[in-house]
């Protein structure tokens, strides 16, 4: 086979797929065991073998999960936005690292350009950006900038010595938090999970309370994040009376955005999720989840910085890759990385920016906000479902209702039911002991009639269930 024939192949592949990843099961489900018998991965080489190359693709195509079917509503993104595709695709083929301008001169400039826009819709001034390997490292880059910014001299010295830190998110932050504690030095148990209202939701109060008690005991509170959009509930702590404590306390606000930073690109969604945003001192947001671009897709930004990824994160001698006379031109990505090797992302999201426009990107979030409205408000009808907690913003939390003290277990097995049938793939998580099934709305297909559907089934599988316990 040439390669004009492969690549003729590949196309045909891929508008097969395409054409019908929308119909049918939501995934082909398969136990591990039959799976890996299915798939035989142990099977031969062929070396140089094109039609076993294909073989392979179409076993891997026939037990995935079909992500752009209006049925996955498991997670924060879905099948990627068709200008991101393209992006993958020519990334993929001109394959280079966007370490340095040298190897990547127009991924460089348009994650510069990119950033640039990011730093004027967040409001930040004076900023400066990358793009990272997800929220979870950025997180954890946010972190290790307080950390440093407390004290530069941790860098040679490391924490040893030093007055201990604490970190400060609220209970329901992602876990990514507890992570970056871990790698950082910080210690988890000098994590504090500050206590939320009744809509998931950061207390002030209680964070003021567990500043002081820091302090008070001697200990040093360098780093305070508030979360846009909790993972499970979606509830966003509010940002401006962490701005004034920091005044009092002197940490570093981080906003962690991840999930619902997408709110920024609407004006009106910004001024009431997100106000005092522009007064942090850093912000992430993922493009690969309500935005749509392909995973991975993430900014880091910095507000007010004084060269801050350059101060924290450079180290070592990487002159065989950073040559000086090229940062007079343009500085290196790579320089500010936690890795080399940088995938360049910058591609797909330029793309997805250009063909669908901040504007898009905006009526895209508000979209998806009436649709939630919409579901919620199905839930509330109907008989059989109850809201475990109330929606706040984008994430929906319900449950089939049945007995309490069965009520996780029926729950748990309806959703399996519905994840092995490949009729839904819906997420579950617990709230307070309480299992909820988790749904998320992040595909611009999604109609009310999608919508409707995924709730009848929900009902038709639980009264199944119910019946067949019954009889
Ligand atoms: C998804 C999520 C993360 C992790 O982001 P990744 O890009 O998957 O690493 C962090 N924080 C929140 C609130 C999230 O929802």
């Amino acid at each position: 086979m040439n390669e004009s024939e492969i690549f003729s192949r590949l196309l045909t592949v891929i508008q097969t797929y395409r054409a019908t990843e929308k119909e049918g099961k939501v995934l082909e489900y398969r136990s591990p065991n039959t799976l890996a018998e299915i798939l035989n991965l142990d099977g031969p080489e062929k070396n140089g073998d094109w039609d076993a190359v294909f073989e392979w693709v179409e076993k891997y195509l026939t037990y995935s999960v079909k992500t752009n079917h209006p049925a996955f509503v498991n997670r924060m993104w879905v099948g990627a936005n068709l200008p991101s595709v393209v992006g993958e695709i020519i990334t993929a083929v001109t394959n280079t690292s966007a370490c340095t301008f040298e190897s990547g001169p127009v991924s460089t400039l348009i994650e510069k350009y990119m950033i640039e826009q990011m730093l004027e819709i967040t409001g930040f001034v004076q900023g400066e950006g990358q793009m990272t390997t997800g929220s979870s490292n950025a997180n954890m880059i946010a972190m290790m900038s307080a950390r440093n910014t407390w004290n530069a001299q941790v860098k040679i010295d490391g924490l040893t010595g030093q007055k201990k830190l604490f970190a400060f998110v609220g209970a329901d932050a992602h876990y990514s938090m507890d992570k970056a504690a871990n790698i950082l030095g910080i210690g988890t148990g000098q994590l504090i999970k500050v206590t939320l209202n009744d809509n998931g939701e950061m207390v002030p109060e209680a964070l003021r309370q567990s500043l002081e008690k820091v302090v008070a005991e001697g200990g040093a509170p360098f780093f305070v994040a508030a979360t846009a959009g909790t993972t499970v509930r979606g509830a966003y702590d509010p940002i401006l009376p962490l701005v004034q404590l920091r005044k009092q306390f002197g940490f570093w606000l981080h906003v962690d955005g991840a999930w619902g930073g997408a709110a920024v690109f609407s004006p009106k969604l910004k001024a009431k999720y997100l106000a005092g945003l522009e007064e942090a001192d850093s912000f992430t947001c993922d493009f690969h989840k309500m935005l749509g671009s392909s995973l991975v897709c993430n900014i880091l930004l910095i507000n007010k910085s004084v060269h801050t990824f350059g101060n924290v994160l450079s180290a070592g001698d990487g002159s065989y890759l950073f040559r000086d006379e090229h940062v007079s031109e343009v500085e290196d990505f790579g320089t500010v990385s936690l890795q080399c090797g940088r995938r360049v992302d910058s591609l797909k999201w330029f793309l997805d920016w250009k063909y669908f426009g901040k504007e898009g990107f905006a009526r895209r979030v508000e979209g998806y906000l009436l649709l939630c409205e919409y579901a919620e408000k199905l839930v509330r009808k109907s008989p059989e479902l109850e809201m475990v907690v109330d929606r706040t913003a984008f994430n929906i939390c319900f449950r089939y209702k049945v007995a309490e003290e069965r009520a996780n277990s029926f729950n748990l097995g309806l959703r399996t039911t519905l994840y092995q049938e490949g009729l839904s793939l819906v997420g579950v998580a617990y709230i307070d002991g309480k299992m909820v099934m988790r749904l998320l709305l992040t595909n611009p297909a999604t109609t009310h009639v999608d919508v409707d559907k995924f709730f009848e089934r929900v009902i038709e599988v639980g009264n199944r269930l119910l019946k067949h316990e019954n009889g």
